[in-house]
């Protein structure tokens, strides 16, 4: 897999909009685009489909070395997609039940070790956009961008509510903030590679911003340094 171009680093807490973003983003500049919360979550599927004890954090380790982990081009080439033992997982990693447990798998040390050796494989030849948790000050310190995206807690959970109604579900926006703020609680929190503001990063609070303006800014500071180059 070889894309050569910057590494665009990108954390930030959950439904900040990092993965269309980041997609839209990777898209513009011919980049690839890796979401790297999927691999937290595909890995909290297959423990949940084998009935595996996820608190089990031994069980939970051994289970991620022995998947067979696949990183596809999605048909538009833009995002890599996981699979799992060959099964495409996004299609099963996206309900409650999954995001709730992603986060107690992702404070188990060797899980967290195994994913960032492999997203360090995945984003050393650049020419990729990678957001997460810990991508700016863990997986690629030395980034070439490293972005800090943010929102309020009470925007979040609109853009989540709008989200849910638009897609004919049921939503209530005072439990979807209440479950944003848990979560947002277990990755601040966490003992090893908690959520934070790298020093060096670029914070951009997106709160009273649309999501392509975010995008327009990222592309700009990127091309504003390959113009000089
Ligand atoms: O980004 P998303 O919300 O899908 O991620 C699922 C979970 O995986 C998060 O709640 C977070 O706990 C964990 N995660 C992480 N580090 C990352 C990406 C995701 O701990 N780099």
């Amino acid at each position: 897999m070889k894309k050569k171009g910057f590494i665009i680093a990108m954390d930030g807490p959950a439904g900040v909009g990092k993965s269309t973003i980041g997609q839209w983003v990777a898209k513009s500049l011919g980049y690839y685009f890796v979401n790297t919360g999927e691999m937290y979550r595909a890995l909290t599927w297959k423990a949940l489909e084998k009935k595996l004890d996820v608190s089990d954090e031994k069980k939970v380790v051994k289970l991620a070395h022995q998947i067979h982990w696949e990183f596809r081009p999605s048909s538009d080439g833009v995002t890599l997609k996981t699979f799992v033992d060959d099964v495409p997982v996004s299609a099963h990693i996206r309900d409650e039940r999954v995001g709730a447990f992603s986060s107690q798998v992702a404070s188990y040390p060797g899980v967290r070790k195994f994913f960032c050796k492999l997203q360090r494989i995945l984003g050393k030849d650049g020419g990729v956009v990678m957001e997460g948790r810990d991508i700016t000050t863990h997986v690629f310190p030395n980034a070439d961008f490293k972005i800090y995206l943010d929102a309020s807690v009470e925007e979040r959970a609109k853009r989540r509510y709008h989200q849910l109604k638009a897609a004919g579900q049921d939503a209530n926006w005072g439990k979807i903030k209440e479950a944003i703020l848990k979560r947002d609680l277990g990755d601040l929190k966490r003992k090893i590679n908690p959520l934070s503001f790298a020093k060096d990063a670029v914070l951009i609070d997106s709160t009273h911003m649309s999501r392509r303006a975010v995008a327009q800014k990222i592309l700009k500071m990127v091309r504003h340094r390959r113009a000089k180059l």
